[in-house]
């Protein structure tokens, strides 16, 4: 007999890398999923024509999380699309313009990696929640946050993304409080150094690192291990583990002597 379904998700950033990693592993596992990317493009196009390739459902739902104004719309959107959110994974986020001196950082990159990545993510979190809350379901329920290893990690030359990750950290933990009365777990999941658009950039700074020991799992970290992770929390398999933290860094973390 074929297993029930866990649910609707809701995956922000999903039109490629690790968002769309996310998204294709939350389908497999049985969640339809409503795909968000900035705007309408053939790359979250071609993520739901992936779902759908492999028997899932999905739809796309373009906006920029960093218009809060478009929160309300968007969420009763993703909402409607299936009937009910069960699971909201916050994976948008952007690195800086620039990487550089922390002694040159200008407000305005500031701002924008901020609104992009703490900002945007803390209020559609809430805008979820109320929804979440005003619908009790008996369905296991959950927001994952992607956050960055920078969280323990500091890179002076993109020290704005290290200080967005870091509040991320403790919107993550706060939600978990607020939320636990409600049924509704909370997770951080802490990516180390994933082959993506976002680090093709530094792609040969970190072949090295990761020849050199970086992490003792010694290779690129993949979208598909982020996936794996999301899918796993998503699924209600930690169900009594709220405000968590799950590292996929290849354990680059560790501290070692
Ligand atoms: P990516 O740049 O390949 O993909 C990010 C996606 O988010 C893109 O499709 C982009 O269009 C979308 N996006 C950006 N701003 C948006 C907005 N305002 N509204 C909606 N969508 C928006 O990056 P990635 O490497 O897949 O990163 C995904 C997440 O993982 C980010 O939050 C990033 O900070 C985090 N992360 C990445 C790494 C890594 O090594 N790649 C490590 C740690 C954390």
């Amino acid at each position: 007999m074929d297993k029930p379904s866990p649910g609707n998700a809701l995956v922000t950033g999903a039109g490629r890398g690790i968002g769309r990693a996310i998204a294709l592993a939350m389908a497999d596992s049985g969640f339809a999923v409503v795909v968000n990317d900035l705007a309408a493009s053939q790359e979250l196009s071609e993520t739901v024509a992936l779902i759908e390739a492999q028997g899932g459902r999905a739809v796309a739902l373009p906006g920029d999380i960093s218009e809060i104004a478009g929160h309300a719309r968007l969420v009763e959107a993703a909402w409607d699309a299936f009937g009910g959110i069960d699971c909201l994974v916050n994976n948008a986020g952007i690195s800086v313009a620039k990487r550089g001196d922390m002694l040159e950082v200008t407000p305005e990159s500031y701002d924008r990696l901020l609104g992009v990545n703490l900002r945007g993510p803390f209020f559609l979190t809430q805008a979820v929640a109320q929804r979440m809350v005003e619908a009790p379901s008996d369905r296991f329920r959950s927001i994952v946050t992607i956050s960055s290893i920078n969280v323990e990690f500091a890179s002076p030359d993109r020290a704005e993304y290290c200080i967005a990750k870091n509040g991320l950290a403790m919107v993550s933990q706060l939600f978990a409080l607020r939320l636990a009365p409600h049924g509704i777990n909370v997770y951080e999941v802490r990516p180390g150094v994933i082959r993506t658009q976002m680090t093709a950039v530094a792609r040969e700074r970190y072949d090295g690192l990761l020849a050199n020991g970086l992490a003792p799992i010694a290779r690129w970290g993949e979208p598909e291990d982020v996936g794996a992770a999301v899918a796993t929390l998503a699924g209600g398999s930690l169900r009594y583990s709220t405000g968590e933290v799950v590292r996929v860094d290849g354990g680059m973390a560790v501290r070692r002597l």
